[in-house]
């Protein structure tokens, strides 16, 4: 009997947070990262749910794809998909800090200067990370200034409960390469260089393979 293929779900881009009907706060997140290791892993024969981001353009083909738009909508899709992966890439940006209320209409233009009161968006990778059966692995994403990239990388690994995080530098925003290093919870670091970050996203799923 072949062995089940491994189900891994993907989140990837960024979170567009509704300030009203027509405005909302986002990041520049393209999806790359997460839509290229959503191609590897189904190459590689995984069982693939790609929940993807409001990153414009058509969704990938022959891949499961949700699409979830704000931080609230994919909480929502979490909270429904992760509990039958194997494993969970956290690929997406999603906001630090969304507003506190939302506008059902268009507020007006007033001339005046306005304040809109942000709020704390919860850790989605956290709580998933607090409630995953043993079996379960979740693989995190940290994006630092290169000075500080390994500690805090190696630091929210810790916080956040995750098995491995990747850390990679700021100007992998919007590059086609990446340069990053894979952080364990054991403390061992895996470092494949710069590479594409089609041939990066082969490299994770076949650790990821090997690794379970
Ligand atoms: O804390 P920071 O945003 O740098 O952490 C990045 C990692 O945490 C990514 O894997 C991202 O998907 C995840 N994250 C999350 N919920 C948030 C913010 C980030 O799951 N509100």
């Amino acid at each position: 009997m072949p062995d089940k293929p491994l189900k891994i779900l993907i989140t990837a881009g960024p979170t567009h947070e509704p300030i009203d009907r027509v405005r909302y706060i986002a990041n520049r997140s393209s999806g790359a990262m997460g839509l290229a290791l959503a191609a590897a892993a189904r190459d590689a024969g995984c069982d693939v749910t790609l929940l993807l981001g409001p990153i414009g353009g058509a969704p990938p083909e022959a891949i499961r794809t949700i699409a979830y738009t704000s931080s609230h909508d994919l909480t929502s899709e979490l909270d429904r998909c992760f509990k039958d992966c194997d494993v969970l890439i956290m690929a997406a940006a999603v906001a630090d800090y969304r507003p506190r209320t939302y506008s059902d209409g268009k507020l007006p233009r007033t001339g005046q200067s306005m304040t809109i009161e942000l709020e704390p968006v919860p850790d989605l990778v956290a709580r998933c990370a607090a409630d995953k059966r043993a079996e379960q692995r979740i693989v995190g994403f940290a994006l630092e200034e290169p000075e500080v990239l390994r500690r805090r990388a190696a630091e929210k690994l810790q916080r956040k409960g995750l098995d491995a995080i990747v850390a990679n530098p700021l100007k992998t925003m919007g590059s086609a390469d990446i340069d990053a290093t894979l952080i364990l919870a054991s403390g061992e670091s895996l470092s494949p260089g710069v590479l594409p970050k089609d041939d990066f996203a082969k490299w994770l799923v076949e650790w990821i393979q090997s690794d379970g």
